[in-house]
C-alpha cells in the first residue's frame, strides 16, 4: 500500500557541533527541509571562515525557518540566507522578531564598518574587503518574519507541525518542539535552544519538556555550576568602595538581557541606599530596553507590584542617545555609574570610557559576565597593566572588578532539571552549542540514566528515523 506520511527523518549539523556558535541544524522529513536556527560563527578565525563558505545545503530549497532567539549565534546568517535564494518565512516568538530588527541590522553595520576599516588599513590590497552582509541585505530578511505566541501549535504542512516554549535565557527565548506524524505515530523532536536558569530574577524559568523522541540539547555550561554570590551584596560594596576611592563605577554589559539585569539589580539596591545617576550609554542597549519595556508578558518584572515594569524609568536612570552626551560622561568625577557596550570591551562606546577611565586610579571597571579568550575584557580581567585602545596602549591603574552570577546559561544543575520530567528516555539525545568538555561531562551524567547520547560533528548527518 502506498504510504504518503513521511518515512524518513534525517538531520544534519550545520553549526554548534562542537562548538557554541553557529546554529543551524538541517532537519529533512522526506525532501522537506527545516532550518532550526541560522546563526553566525563567532570568535577564532578559523570558525569565522566558515560563515564565507557555501551552506552545505542551497537556502533555494530550504522549506522553512524555525528560531529559537535572536543573539547573532543563532540568528546573525539570516541576511547571508536570504541573499542566497532563500525565500520562505521565519517562525519565531514576538520579542525574537523584535530583536532581529535591532540586531541584524547592527550586525550588518558592524560588518561594513569591518570591511572599510581593513580596506583603510590596507591589509586587503589587492582585493577590497567585502563585508559578509549589508544593512541592505539585513532588510531583506525582516519582511518574512512570522511570530508566534509560546505554547500554541504551528502548523507547517500536513504532517508538520511546532510549538514553541519558554527557554529562559533571554526575552522571548524558546525550545522548539517538533511533531511529525508518521505510520508510526506522531514522533517528537524537541530542540532546547539556549537555555536560562530557574532564578533569573528578570527572565521566565526555562519549562520543562515531558517527552521527547529525538531531543537536541545545549551543552553550554555541561561541566560547570555556578557557584552564586549575593549580587546585591556585591554591589553596594562595590559602590561604597567607589565612593572611598572617589571614582566611578564603570559597566561593560551587553546590550541584551545583562543591561536590564543590572538596571534591575540597581533598582533594587537603590531601594535602601542612597541612590546615583545610572546612564545607559549604549544605543543598542536602549533600543533593547524600550523593547523589555514593551513586551511585558515575556519577563518576570510586569507581575511585581512593588516595582512592576517602571522601573527602567526610575529617577536615577539616564538614556544617553548621543555621541556628544557620552563624551560629556568622561568629565564625571565620582558618584556615577556608567553602563555600556560591548560586555567583553571589544567594541563600542565602552571603549572611549575605558580610554578616559583605566588610567584613573580612583575609578572602577566592572565585568558582568565571561571573556572570551583575546577580548580586552579578559586581559583585564587577568591583571593585565596595559590594553590597546584605539592604536594606543593603556596604563590600567583603575580597580578591575568582576561579578558572577548574572549568567544567561543554565549550568549543569540547571541541564538536568530541564529533562528531568522526561520519563521515557528519548531514542536518541544530541548534545550541541558546547565546547568538548562541557558535553563530555554531561554525556556521562546523561548515559547515568541510560539515555543514548550522541556528540555531533560539525557537518555530520544522521538518520533519525527511516521507513517509519
Ligand atoms: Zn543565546
Amino acid at each position: 500500500m502506498f504510504n504518503f506520511l513521511p518515512m524518513d527523518i534525517r538531520v544534519k549539523f550545520l553549526g554548534a557541533a562542537g562548538s557554541v556558535t553557529g546554529s543551524k541544524f538541517l532537519l529533512e522529513i522526506d525532501d522537506f527541509k527545516i532550518l532550526i536556527d541560522c546563526g553566525l560563527f563567532q570568535g577564532l578565525k578559523e570558525l569565522r571562515l566558515r560563515n564565507w563558505d557555501d551552506l552545505p545545503v542551497n537556502p533555494e530549497t530550504i522549506d522553512t525557518v524555525v528560531l529559537t532567539h535572536a543573539h547573532i549565534d543563532h540568528s546573525g546568517y539570516l541576511p547571508m540566507l536570504y541573499k542566497n535564494g532563500y525565500k520562505g518565512k521565519i517562525h519565531c516568538t514576538e520579542p525574537t522578531g523584535a530583536l532581529l530588527e535591532i540586531l541584524l541590522t547592527d550586525s550588518a553595520k558592524l560588518q561594513e564598518e569591518e570591511a572599510a576599516f581593513a580596506n583603510k588599513k590596507g591589509y586587503s590590497k589587492h582585493d577590497p574587503a567585502k563585508p559578509l552582509y549589508t544593512v541592505k541585505d539585513a532588510e531583506r530578511v525582516f519582511p518574512n518574519v512570522e511570530t508566534h505566541l509560546m505554547d500554541t501549535e504551528i502548523i507547517l504542512n500536513d504532517f508538520v507541525k511546532i510549538r514553541f516554549f519558554h527557554a529562559g535565557h533571554i526575552i522571548g527565548a524558546a525550545s522548539a518542539e517538533i511533531t511529525v506524524k508518521t505510520s508510526q505515530g506522531d514522533k517528537l523532536l524537541v530542540f532546547s535552544g539556549d537555555l536560562g536558569m530557574d532564578d533569573n530574577p528578570l527572565h521566565l524559568s526555562p519549562q520543562k519538556p515531558k517527552k521527547a523522541d529525538i531531543l537536541f540539547m545545549e551543552s553550554t555550561y555541561g561541566n560547570r555550576i555556578h557557584h552564586y554570590q549575593n549580587i546585591e551584596d556585591e554591589l553596594i560594596q562595590l559602590i561604597n568602595d567607589c565612593d572611598e576611592r572617589g571614582g566611578c563605577l564603570i559597566i561593560p554589559a551587553f546590550s541584551l538581557g545583562r543591561t536590564q539585569l543590572i538596571l534591575y539589580y540597581l533598582w533594587k539596591i537603590f531601594q535602601n541606599m542612597k541612590s546615583r545617576p545610572v546612564y545607559v550609554d549604549s544605543p543598542m542597549a536602549i533600543s533593547v530596553t524600550s523593547l523589555y519595556k514593551r513586551l511585558e508578558a515575556y519577563h518576570r518584572l510586569q507581575s511585581k507590584d512593588d516595582f512592576g515594569h517602571h522601573i527602567f524609568d526610575a529617577s536615577f536612570v539616564h538614556y544617553v542617545t548621543k555621541q556628544e552626551q557620552s563624551r560629556m560622561l568622561n568629565t564625571l568625577k565620582n558618584h556615577a555609574i556608567i553602563l555600556s557596550a560591548s560586555g567583553m570591551a571589544t567594541g563600542g562606546r565602552i571603549l572611549h570610557h575605558l580610554y578616559h577611565r583605566l588610567p584613573n586610579e580612583q575609578d572602577t571597571v566592572l565585568f558582568t559576565g565571561f571573556q572570551a579568550i583575546g577580548s580586552r575584557g579578559r586581559a583585564l580581567v587577568e591583571g593585565e597593566k596595559q590594553v590597546r585602545i584605539f592604536g594606543e596602549e593603556v596604563n590600567v591603574k583603575a580597580r578591575i572588578a568582576t561579578i558572577d552570577g548574572l549568567s544567561a546559561h543554565a549550568d549543569q544543575e540547571q541541564l538536568l532539571e530541564w529533562v528531568r520530567d522526561i520519563k521515557d528516555s528519548p531514542k536518541r539525545t544530541f548534545l550541541i552549542h558546547g565546547e568538548k568538555e562541557g558535553m563530555i561531562t554531561l554525556k556521562q551524567k546523561l548515559e547515568e540514566k541510560n539515555w543514548n547520547v550522541t556528540i555531533p560533528e560539525y557537518l555530520e548527518s544522521f538518520t533519525l528515523f527511516d521507513h517509519v
